[in-house]
């Protein structure tokens, strides 16, 4: 899965159409909560601009319904971004993304310069991949570069429908998932651990069917351990159960068995009798969860098995937080994992979503090597699916 990326073609004197992911997060007043994602361009920004190039970006932000809405206007993203650059960048507040104000900016870009186009999803054509909304984004520019990874299992106008007319190729985020969870899935360091967890095992099956072709141990934490653990004849009281699944979580602990992959479940659970975050908990052993509590986190002995298993692997993926994690009481073991994998000297991913989102709040962000930017996408990557973003770049 070799793809061209923007330092394989040459970029003087072109109009580079750039997909980023400014998705970012505002609040009531329209101030930017977490730039993130906004600094995670500014590589690819960068380099483009230092090839002579002038560079077009387009982005989607929120769920504006198909249609203008000032509530979701860019208008922050250009300001931010033009504070981050110290440079200018062009915005104008065109509901129709590729309007005639629009053009005109884009016909008069000098190399070097920078235009942000209006959100995307303003225009209803854009989750519809329509072709003429992706031609007329295409005709603003010579060359289209992909940097959004976030969106790269969406098949839209402008991360998809464009590559059609023009040449595509990927910025650097999407690189370093390309390289890092592409490597990891198709030519491993071994031992190679999966960690996955999460509330179910429906949202999972893809991924735990995937990895099981590929890992040689799968560890199982999160509320979706109770589906398995319950198959398997443990009493697990209230905890999650997705009971249409048990038949299901067997047939997979079979197919482990068959692969020689090792599966790991929880030993003993941290419980408590209500979901909330002052709740009395006691820690048990799997034979022991009392019928009227829950399992909220895996226990100590689980996250000491789990500790050893991730610092003798090489290559470590993980994906879903191992209980609660969002309450003190019940982010132990998450912990545990974060530590684990911030301590191994693995290759260490976190596949995007909730499990990226706890090891910044439990502060093992700089221990790992590679975090993915995608939620949705990482999973998707991760069940072994072709992303429309991506399949449509240039091969190498
Ligand atoms: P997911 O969105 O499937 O990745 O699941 C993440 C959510 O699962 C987090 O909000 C956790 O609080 C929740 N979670 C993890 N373990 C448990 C558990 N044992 N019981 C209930 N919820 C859990």
């Amino acid at each position: 899965m070799s793809k061209k990326t923007v330092s394989d073609i040459d970029l003087k004197g072109k109009k580079v159409l750039m997909r980023a992911d400014f998705n970012v997060p505002l609040d009531e007043n329209g101030v930017i909560t977490d730039e993130t994602r906004i600094t995670a361009a500014l590589p690819t920004i960068n380099y483009i601009l230092d090839q002579g190039a002038a560079l077009i970006l387009m982005s989607h932000m929120g769920r504006p319904k198909n249609q203008p809405n000032p509530k979701f206007s860019l208008e922050p993203v250009a300001k931010k971004l033009s504070e981050l650059l110290k440079k200018e960048v062009i915005f104008n507040d065109d509901g129709a993304v590729t309007g005639s104000v629009t053009v005109a900016a884009a016909a008069a870009l000098k190399p070097g310069q920078i235009l942000l186009l209006q959100n995307t999803r303003f225009r209803p054509e854009e989750e519809k991949n329509d072709h003429r909304f992706a031609k007329e984004l295409a005709d603003l520019g010579d060359v289209f570069v992909n940097d959004a990874f976030g969106t790269a299992h969406r098949a839209h106008a402008s991360t998809v429908g464009i590559a059609e007319f023009l040449p595509g190729v990927s910025g650097f985020l999407i690189q370093k998932e390309l390289d890092f969870m592409g490597k990891a899935l198709e030519k491993p360091e071994r031992p190679f651990v999966a960690i996955l967890g999460g509330s179910k095992v429906s949202d999972k099956i893809g991924v735990i069917n995937n990895l099981l072709e590929k890992v040689d141990t799968l560890i199982i934490g999160g509320g979706m351990a109770f589906t398995f653990l319950k198959a398997q004849g443990y009493e697990i009281g209230k905890s999650l159960l997705e009971a249409d699944k048990m038949e299901l979580a067997n047939e997979l602990v079979k197919k482990a068995q068959e692969k020689g992959v090792k599966l790991l479940l929880p030993v003993d659970v941290v419980a408590a009798e209500t979901f909330a975050a002052d709740a009395p908990f006691v820690v048990v052993n799997i034979n022991a969860i009392p019928a009227h509590s829950l399992g909220l986190d895996i226990g100590p002995e689980t996250a000491a098995i789990y500790t050893k298993v991730i610092l003798e692997a090489k290559t470590v993926i993980w994906n879903g937080p191992m209980g609660v994690f969002e309450m003190p009481a019940f982010a132990k073991g998450t912990e545990a994992v974060a530590k684990a994998m911030s301590d191994s000297d693995a290759i260490t991913i976190i596949g995007g979503g909730d499990s990226a989102a706890a090891v910044k709040i439990l502060g093992y962000e700089e221990g790992m090597s590679h975090i993915s930017t995608g939620g949705g996408a990482s999973l998707e990557f991760l069940e072994g699916k072709k992303l429309p973003g991506i399949e449509i770049l240039q091969d190498k």
